[in-house]
């Protein structure tokens, strides 16, 4: 039975330049661009990078991979997948019960766990929120509280040109 090839590389692999097994692991400082095509910045990301030691061709894994979302999500100003995870395990709340409570669904928290998508600005910036555990119980309160209301229609004399926040 074959065993299935991946683009990922670990220290065991052979150079998928020269298929030399002399590769070496180094920490380097990696700059890649970022963005679209005419608007793109330099990031840097300190990752750990394969070295054939035969042909000296580079290449990264999945840490490397972890290492340059990371740079991305500080970049654009959001939270990073070990951060939003951190603040959920602080929570003390599974995932399920996290994404109820924060209004999440939870397929997007899933891909801001894994990298696998960054965050909007605002729930990027909940989640920053959710920190602080008064604010997990002022949100409790709030969701038990729309959970108790029976939908109902608006009364018939509302003022039509706006809803009005009765919390
Ligand atoms: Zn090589």
């Amino acid at each position: 039975m074959q065993q299935e090839t991946s683009g990922m590389h670990d220290s065991q692999e052979l150079c998928i330049e020269c298929g030399g097994a002399r590769l070496i692991e180094r920490v380097r400082e990696q700059s890649f661009a970022y963005g679209p095509p005419g608007d793109q910045v330099l990031l840097t990301a300190s990752m750990p990078v394969f070295i054939c030691e035969d042909c000296g061709y580079e290449s990264f894994d999945e840490r490397g991979e972890a290492a340059r979302h990371a740079a991305v999500c500080r970049h654009l100003g959001v939270q990073t997948p070990d951060e939003v995870r951190m603040t959920r395990e602080r929570t003390g709340l599974s995932r399920a019960e996290f994404c109820q409570l924060a209004g999440f669904g939870p397929a997007s928290l899933q891909r801001w766990e894994s990298g696998m998508v960054v965050p909007n600005a605002s729930s990027d910036r909940l989640i920053f929120l959710l920190r602080c555990p008064d604010n997990i119980e002022r949100l409790r309160k709030r969701v038990a509280t729309i959970d108790q209301e029976p939908p109902s229609p608006p009364p018939q004399d509302a003022d039509r040109s706006g809803l009005v926040c009765r919390t």
